[in-house]
């Protein structure tokens, strides 16, 4: 069953999601050579707690507690970094996931930040891991299958010239999910379309849903660490994650942790945002 949320628990999940993007803003202007990840991971925590807001991550997660509020995962990290002492070098490349909770309801988002100067086929996997994002979130639209949400992200993919060394990974076993009343819920999104998989779930309004590519420089395979959390790549490339959180509103789409609910980028896919409830 996927989770049908009214005009107003969307704005209460707007309400959630500006105060994600506040967060990772923070975080985003923080980050810099000598910087810890534990010290970023205090800078949303006070970003979290100054909104009045709770975390969704630094919680119990099916008997496994995660102790941050943002997932820091560095380099050849894909995603479930645990914040701590590490140090931030120049030419690092840093995926930050954090989200919040208000009145109950969630929001859950993604940037990749370049530490310093990067390599600029570093650059260009975050742009092809964020732009594969917005073509994901430009397939939610009433009538819409799930699957052509993950064909927008995959094939947006595939389309891009490959990395003078390597190629892009589309990371597998993980994905977005549906977010409301909890962070992960019904339905899984996967970032590429399973052959022999049924197309999936109608979209239709009232549906809120996290759309986060993880793409490497390389394999598509990941391990966890025995800290129980860290993905790592299993053929040591990085990795770039991005993710928004949206809402499907009787008057089209509504990017709740962009600051602008996604005018800017889905207006160059000739998508019109539906009106901030917020605003
Ligand atoms: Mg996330
Ligand atoms: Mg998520």
């Amino acid at each position: 069953m996927v989770e049908i949320k009214t005009p107003e628990q969307i704005a209460k999940m707007r309400a959630a999601g500006l105060v994600v993007a506040e967060a990772l803003k923070a975080c985003r202007e923080a980050v810099a050579p000598g910087v810890t990840t534990g010290e970023l991971d205090e800078i949303a925590a006070k970003v979290i707690a100054d909104h009045g807001a709770t975390s969704n991550f630094r919680a119990d997660h099916g008997g496994l507690w995660f102790p941050g509020v943002i997932c820091a995962s560095v380099n050849d990290e894909v995603v479930h970094g645990i914040p701590g002492g590490r140090v931030l070098a120049e030419g690092d490349f840093i995926s930050i996931d954090c989200g919040a909770i208000v009145d109950g309801w969630h929001g859950d988002a993604a940037i990749t930040v370049p530490v310093g100067e990067v390599a600029p086929e570093l650059l260009q996997l975050s742009r092809v891991t964020e732009g594969s994002m917005w073509a994901g979130i430009a397939a939610v639209k009433r009538g819409n299958r799930l699957q052509d949400i993950s064909r927008g992200v995959e094939s947006y993919i595939r389309r891009q010239p490959l990395p003078p060394k390597g190629k892009y990974g589309i990371i597998e076993g993980y994905g977005g999910h549906g977010i409301g009343s909890a962070m992960h819920m019904e339905p899984h999104v996967l970032n590429y379309v399973e052959r022999g998989r049924r197309p999936g779930p109608k979209l239709v309004t009232g549906m809120c849903l996290a759309i986060e590519p993880m793409v490497s420089l390389g394999t598509p395979h990941t391990h966890v660490l025995e800290d129980e959390w860290t993905v790592k790549t299993n053929d040591g490339t990085w990795a770039s994650h991005w993710e928004h959180s949206v809402a499907l509103t009787e008057e089209g789409p509504l990017v709740l942790t962009a600051f602008d609910g996604g005018r800017a980028k889905l207006a160059e896919l000739g998508i019109t945002v539906a009106p901030d409830p917020l605003a």
